[in-house]
């Protein structure tokens, strides 16, 4: 019998809140106050000369401005602490080149959101088999649906307890998404097979065991641009395109400077609605298939991609416009819909508690390289959905998807793997092989 290893994780968990129409007048002024002084924070920032930008004068420039402005001190002291440690969080994500330069939030764009970083504010109590409640800073106890064992009352201590929440303005309504911490005993090492994953165009993961997983939904339309509502089935696709002609249409008659309509607001609000319905199917897809494949694999190695990088380059700069700009954003959609990030993140989660690992390979060519004799030639592949290979000696061919993901799976097999340094990834050998390809 070997010992238990205990090890700390961290989750998160969003439970729907049930409120009365004022409370939720008043959440919603909390968020606008939280997105405004985001706002200010960043003109703050963006406006004052480098040599006096600091974290002191930010935090003293929110001070005065909620003492200032009678609807920005809605928002709890702390949340507005919290809005501060976000914003230079972005900046730090930025310099990290994880992600673009911060910005102002807009109204209509921005998920609404409020934080309420301190765990033992909450206050939560079980109050019915379905039921908890929770104590929402300046606004009170509100009830939601118990549909997780949460660790609170008699079940918390140190090392097991809610660290924290965020109320989050979905198109359903108001939900808290709680940050739990527990400690729980560490998984025996997953003893499955190995596996390369690639992020297809044609199958949406392609795995190198050809086995796939497929929603049935095609990842794009045969003009080659994606189709965005694919999670949708005719008759809702038909009703959002109508809803949208409808929101252009109001649209045309406001003059500048007027506000939305209560009618164009309505129209928004139901594309918003199947836009929520659209996105809660992939989500759940996403979760079937990722614990499917955590549990069935030892090792499961995908490419190291670089998304926003993808999508921006795609795009070009103003001097030197991207070539092929329609077709490359039309895969650049379609990878961002595929979510692959969200995939990746269930993906890493999942096989950690299943005790499996997940590595990287860098992504450059594996659509173009023969799986079966490595041989790479741009034009190796005749469309998108299968690849001949170009070397006289060898000649296999197949699907392109499956053959990226043997690919990955080669590269990680001879030890080229990507090892997160910093923030960025750099590419070492893991160990020395013969870099010949194994048929
Ligand atoms: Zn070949």
């Amino acid at each position: 019998m070997s010992e238990i290893v205990w090890q700390k994780r961290q989750f998160g968990h969003r439970a729907r809140l049930e409120l009365t129409p004022a409370q939720t007048l008043l959440i919603d002024a909390q968020a606008h106050a939280a997105r405004a002084t985001w706002n200010l924070l960043h003109d703050f920032w963006t406006m004052t000369p480098k040599c006096r930008r600091s974290l002191k004068a930010a935090d003293a420039a929110i001070r005065q401005a909620r003492k200032d402005v009678d609807w920005l001190a809605v928002l709890p002291a702390q949340a507005a602490q919290a809005v501060l440690k976000t914003y230079f969080q972005a900046w730090k994500n930025c310099w990290d080149g994880r992600a673009g330069e911060p910005d102002f939030k807009a109204r209509f764009r921005t998920v609404m959101s409020v934080d309420i970083p301190q765990g033992r504010d909450l206050n939560i109590v079980r109050v019915h088999r379905r039921w908890g409640t929770v104590q929402i800073p300046k606004i009170g106890r509100v009830r939601f649906r118990w549909t997780k064992n949460l660790p609170v009352g008699k079940r918390a201590n140190q090392e097991n307890r809610i660290t924290g929440a965020r109320l989050v303005k979905e198109a359903l309504g108001w939900h808290i998404a709680f940050r739990i911490q527990l400690l729980e005993p560490k998984p025996e090492p997953h003893e499955g097979p190995e596996v390369g994953i690639d992020c297809g165009v044609n199958i949406p993961l392609a795995l190198s065991d050809e086995n796939h997983h497929d929603h049935g939904r095609p990842a794009r339309l045969p003009d080659g641009t994606s189709d965005r509502d694919k999670w949708l089935n005719p008759n809702e696709k038909a009703k959002l395109l109508r809803l949208e002609q409808r929101a252009a249409h109001r649209k045309s008659f406001r003059k500048p400077g007027q506000r939305t309509s209560n009618r164009l607001k309505r129209t928004y609000d139901q594309i918003a609605g199947l836009r929520a319905t659209a996105k809660r199917r992939a989500t759940d897809w996403q979760h079937q298939t990722t614990t499917e494949i955590a549990r069935a694999y030892g090792v499961i190695v995908v490419e190291q991609l670089d998304i926003p990088n993808m999508v921006k380059s795609a795009k070009g700069t103003v001097e030197e416009p991207g070539k092929n700009v329609a077709q490359k954003s039309g895969l650049n959609r379609s990878i961002s819909q595929e979510a692959w990030g969200r995939t990746m993140t269930m993906l890493t989660y999942k096989t950690s508690r299943h005790g499996g690992t997940l590595h990287k390979v860098p992504a450059p060519g594996t659509s173009l390289r023969c799986s079966a004799c490595g041989f790479t030639t741009p034009g190796s592949r005749k469309d998108q959905a299968t690849f001949v290979c170009k070397n006289p000696d060898c000649g296999w061919s197949g699907n392109a998807d499956w053959n990226a993901a043997r690919y990955i799976l080669h590269l990680y097999r001879i030890g080229l793997v990507t090892i997160p340094a910093a923030g960025r990834a750099v590419v070492r050998r893991l160990h020395d092989v013969n870099p010949t390809i194994a048929r």
